[in-house]
C-alpha cells in the first residue's frame, strides 16, 4: 500500500497557521513511509470560497517550503483536485444512498427544523435530530413535491447504540449515535456538503490515512457511517491537538494572529515558522529546539505526537525566529534577507510611489516610511487622546466597531477599506475628518501619514487589524462585559444602517 496523505483546505479567508500545521504533519508522514502528499481545495461552500483565499493558501504553504506532490496548481492522477471542478460527481453518490435505504429525501423547512428541536428541547429528548423526528406523512410530501419543494438528501443514523472508531494516536473513541445527526449530504440546490464530499474525493482519490485537526473527531460517526454504506475501506484517521492560544483557549485571531501572512509581514523567516509548528506537540527524539524541515522530515514519527494542546506562543516563535537569526545568517545573508523582505520593488514601489510627492530629501523617506517597516507599534494611550477630540471610551467603541467592520471585509483593497470607514463613521453621524485620526494613530503611528487607506491597503489585513487589536489594547482593552454592551450597540447599529 503506498501512503498517501492529504490537506484539505476551505478557501474562506486568510492563510491559517493551523492549516500549515496540519499540512506539515501530513507531509511528514507521507514522507516517512515514501508515501504522496495532496493538496485538495475544499470550496464547496461557493458563497465563502473565494480565489484570492486559495491563492493566499497555497502561496503561504510554499513560502513555508510545504510542497505537495498532487495539487490543483501542481496537478496529478486523481483530479481534478478543487471541488468546485467535480461538483457532477457527488449527486450521484447521494442518490445511490438513497436507492440503497442509506439515506432519505427530507422535505422539511428550516422553520420546521427549528420547531422541532425546540419541541425535543422541551421534551427533555437531548438526542440529535433523526430520520424519524423528519418524517412528513406521504400525502405531505406528495403535496410538498407537487409544490416543486426541492428536497435535501440527509444521511440515515442509528438512532441507538455506540459508535465506534480508532483514532491511530487515542486508541477507541466511542460515540453515542443519539448525538450524531441525520446529516444533510447534498443540499436542496444539488451541491455536497462537506461531509459528503470529503469522503467520496478520499476514497477516489486513494488517501490511506487522514490527518486533521481533533475539531473534526465529532465527525467521524458521519464519515464511518459513509464508509460502511459505500462498502469502501475508511483511511486511518488520526486527529492531531489543536493548537492553542498561551491561556489554553483554542487559538483564536482576537487572542493571537493567526494569519501566516502576518508573520511573513512581521518579518518571520518561514524556516523558523516551520519549526515552531514542528514543535506543536512533536519533538525531535533528542528534544533539540531548532530544527530544520528537512531533519524532522529525516526523523519524523507519528507516535511522538502528544495530545497536551500545544500552546501557540508568539514570544517563543520570536526567541527562536532569533535562534534562526544569530545562527544561520552571517550578516551578508542577514542583508539579502532584509533586501527580499522589504526592499524588493514588489514591497518598495507601492511605499515609495506614496511618498513621492511628500519627501524633500532622500532621508525623509527612512522616517516616513517606518511604519510600512514595522510590526506593531510602540503608542501611548496619549498618541490618542492628543490625536482626536474623542474620550477614551468614546475611541475604544470607534477602533473596536472599526475592527468588526474590517474582520468582515472578504475584498482588501483602498476603495473596499474607505467604503466601510465611510459608511461606519456616517452611521456614527461623525464627520470622517473626525473619526479619521484614531485610526492613523493605530496603523501609521501619527495622522501626519500618507493616507491610512493605503496604508491599510499595503500592509493586508491582517497587519493591519492587528495594529487596531493592539491600539484597543494600548487604550485599557475591553472588558467582557464593555464587549457585551458593545456587540449590542454595533449590531443595532447595523440594523438601523440597513435600508
Ligand atoms: N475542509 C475541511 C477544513 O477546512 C477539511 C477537514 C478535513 O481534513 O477533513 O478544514
Amino acid at each position: 500500500m503506498t501512503v498517501r496523505t492529504r490537506i484539505a483546505p476551505s478557501p474562506t479567508g486568510d492563510p491559517h497557521v493551523g492549516t500549515a500545521y496540519i499540512a506539515l504533519f501530513n507531509l511528514c508522514f507521507a514522507r516517512q513511509h515514501q508515501g504522496q502528499f495532496v493538496l485538495r481545495i475544499e470550496d464547496t461552500d461557493q458563497a465563502r470560497s473565494t480565489d484570492d483565499s486559495e491563492k493566499m493558501i497555497l502561496d503561504s504553504l510554499k513560502w513555508l517550503g510545504l510542497e505537495w506532490d498532487e495539487g490543483p496548481d501542481v496537478g496529478g492522477a486523481y483530479g481534478p483536485y478543487r471541488q468546485s471542478e467535480r461538483m457532477d460527481i457527488y449527486a450521484g453518490y447521494a442518490e445511490q444512498l438513497v436507492e440503497r435505504g442509506y439515506a432519505f429525501k427530507c422535505y422539511r423547512t428550516p422553520e420546521e427544523l427549528d420547531n422541532i428541536r425546540e419541541a425535543k428541547k422541551q421534551n427533555g429528548d437531548l438526542s440529535a435530530l433523526n430520520e424519524n423526528d423528519l418524517k412528513l406523512d406521504d400525502r405531505e410530501t406528495q403535496n410538498r413535491v407537487a409544490a416543486g419543494q426541492l428536497p435535501v438528501i440527509r444521511l440515515k443514523v442509528p438512532e441507538r447504540g455506540v459508535c465506534r472508531f480508532k483514532d491511530g494516536l487515542r486508541g477507541e473513541i466511542e460515540i453515542e449515535w443519539s448525538r450524531v445527526d441525520a446529516q444533510i449530504l447534498l443540499k436542496t440546490d444539488g451541491m455536497p456538503t462537506y461531509h459528503l464530499a470529503n469522503v467520496v474525493d478520499d476514497h477516489l482519490m486513494k488517501i490511506t490515512h487522514v490527518l486533521r485537526g481533533e475539531e473534526w473527531i465529532n465527525s467521524a460517526p458521519k464519515h464511518q457511517l459513509l464508509y460502511e454504506y459505500f462498502g469502501w475501506e475508511m483511511p486511518a484517521l488520526i486527529h492531531l491537538p489543536l493548537l492553542r492560544n498561551p491561556d489554553k483557549s483554542k487559538l483564536s485571531k482576537r487572542k493571537n494572529p493567526t494569519s501566516i501572512l502576518f508573520y511573513k509581514k512581521m518579518g518571520f523567516l518561514p524556516e523558523a515558522l516551520v519549526n515552531y509548528l514542528g514543535r506543536m506537540g512533536w519533538s525531535m527524539p533528542d528534544e533539540r529546539e531548532k530544527f530544520t524541515l528537512q531533519e524532522m522530515l529525516a526523523h519524523f514519527d507519528i507516535s511522538r505526537v502528544s495530545l497536551g494542546g500545544p500552546v501557540f506562543d508568539v514570544e517563543k516563535l520570536r526567541w527562536l525566529n532569533a535562534c534562526w537569526i544569530r545562527e544561520e545568517l552571517d550578516t551578508v545573508q542577514l542583508a539579502e534577507k532584509l533586501r527580499a523582505w522589504a526592499f524588493s520593488e514588489e514591497n518598495i514601489l507601492p511605499v515609495l510611489s506614496q511618498l513621492h510627492q511628500r519627501i524633500e530629501v532622500l532621508s525623509d523617506v527612512a522616517p516616513q516610511a517606518a511604519f510600512m517597516f514595522s510590526g506593531l507599534l510602540d503608542l501611548q494611550e496619549q498618541d490618542f487622546l492628543s490625536a482626536s477630540r474623542q474620550e477614551r471610551d468614546e475611541l475604544l467603541t470607534h477602533l473596536q466597531f472599526t475592527l468588526w467592520r474590517l474582520e468582515a471585509l472578504r475584498h482588501w483593497t483602498r476603495e473596499t477599506i474607505f467604503s466601510e470607514i465611510k459608511q461606519l463613521s456616517e452611521s456614527l453621524q461623525i464627520k470622517l475628518k473626525d473619526f479619521l485620526p484614531p485610526i492613523f494613530v493605530a496603523i501609521a503611528g501619527s495622522t501626519a501619514s500618507f493616507s491610512v487607506m493605503d496604508a491599510m491597503a499595503l500592509l493586508g489585513p491582517d497587519m493591519s487589524r492587528a495594529r487596531l487589536r493592539h491600539a484597543i489594547e494600548v487604550l485599557g482593552g475591553v472588558s467582557k462585559k464593555q464587549m457585551k454592551r458593545l456587540e449590542k450597540d454595533y449590531q443595532a447599529l447595523q440594523q438601523a444602517v440597513l435600508p
